[in-house]
């Protein structure tokens, strides 16, 4: 997710890595230990009996699939797992890993023990893929020498390497890939305690004032991504310096996040744009998601991994097999009156 979407680029809530945030703020900013690691209680309660039975065994740990949206910390957790089991960690992605022989040549270069970090796990080609299962089951590849009738097939030990794969959805991935994982574990959008926390943290770091008002107000509208969270951050220091004394209050967080049309929700103008088009064009739907990814034009899997988990979280997006709906909530947040039959269907779902 480094070098690319930049498209996203323009959206100061958008939970993708952009330039906007240097790679060594992003660096500074990770947590490096179990312990350090704010929120996702239950992810890491797990994780720490499978790394703590493992060392114990002094084997290797299982692979592990991380999914959940983007910003929430997978590649942040891909490093950890690798420093609590004391082992270095190969970081690569799905797009980076052409052919097989490209696969092949980072897995033979691995030691015992050690992470191979795949990002965008799901977007490794079918080929790529085939090289995986049984580097994943046997700790072994199949590598073919010689064309034609001669050509034969020798199979090469490969280290006893962990496998950490993190993807949007775990959906995405196909069955048996999904099913080499001995541990699948979902990452949540993070409470506003955790976010405020993460804020805290982070300006520790960076060297930022902020009292608990402010760095609250940041928590509430960071759509539940900690990513975001130090974006705005970094965006209300400026405005702090400039408009204020140098510390974030909420006053100043306010200023700054209402100059960045952020709304008190954390929707910024995309969200209110789906929201506001789904009411208008289609009534509040139920509407398909390619019909609504058409008539803001967005990325149908952008508006499944960016915009609705976190319009689903707060209650102003639901789900139903005929498409999406925009919930009585959404109609409020919007100051728009729901029409009838939204509010009919409205009160059958709630
Ligand atoms: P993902 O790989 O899911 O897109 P990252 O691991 O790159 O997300 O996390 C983005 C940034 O958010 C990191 O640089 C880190 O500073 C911060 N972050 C993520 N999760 C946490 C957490 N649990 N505690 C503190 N900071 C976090």
């Amino acid at each position: 997710m480094f070098d690319e979407e930049m498209d996203f680029e323009s959206r100061l809530v958008t939970p993708e890595f952009s330039s906007a945030d240097e790679e060594s703020m992003e660096l500074s900013l990770r947590p490096r230990t179990l312990k350090d690691y704010i929120g996702q209680d239950k992810v890491k309660e797990n994780l720490k009996i499978y790394i703590d039975a493992a060392l114990r065994r002094g084997e290797s740990l299982d692979h592990v699939l991380l999914y959940g949206p983007p910003g929430l910390g997978k590649t942040t957790l891909a490093g950890i797992i690798a420093a609590e089991m004391g082992v270095d960690i190969r970081v690569t992605s799905g797009p980076a890993i052409e052919k097989q022989g490209d696969l092949a040549a980072l897995l033979t270069n691995l030691n015992d023990g050690d992470v191979l970090f795949i990002d965008e796990i799901h977007r490794l080609s079918r080929q790529v893929e085939e090289v995986l299962y049984p580097a994943m089951e046997d700790h072994a590849i199949d590598i073919i020498i010689g064309k034609g009738p001669s050509a034969r097939s020798i199979r090469l030990d490969l280290p006893r390497f962990t496998l950490v794969g993190a993807t949007t959805r775990a959906g995405l991935l196909s069955a048996p890939l999904r099913d080499r994982f001995g541990m699948i574990l979902r990452l949540e959008l993070y409470t506003a305690e955790n976010l405020a926390d993460i804020v805290n943290r982070s300006a520790g770091i960076l060297g930022i004032e902020i009292d608990p008002k402010g760095a609250a107000e940041i928590a509430t509208r960071s759509r539940g991504t900690p990513r975001i969270a130090n974006r705005l951050l970094k965006r209300s220091r400026d405005f702090a310096e400039v408009m204020g004394n140098g510390i974030i209050t909420k006053d100043i967080a306010d200023l700054a996040l209402a100059r960045m049309e952020i709304d008190p929700l954390g929707l910024d103008n995309i969200d209110r744009l789906m929201l506001t088009t789904m009411v208008k064009n289609y009534n509040g739907g139920p509407v398909g998601l390619e019909t609504i990814a058409a008539a803001i034009g967005e990325d149908p899997a952008t508006i499944e991994d960016v915009y609705e988990p976190y319009l689903m979280q707060i209650g102003f997006l639901s789900r139903t097999p005929r498409g999406r709906k925009v919930t009585p909530a959404g109609f409020r947040h919007l100051g728009l009156n729901l029409p009838d039959p939204a509010v009919e269907s409205g009160q059958q779902t709630f």
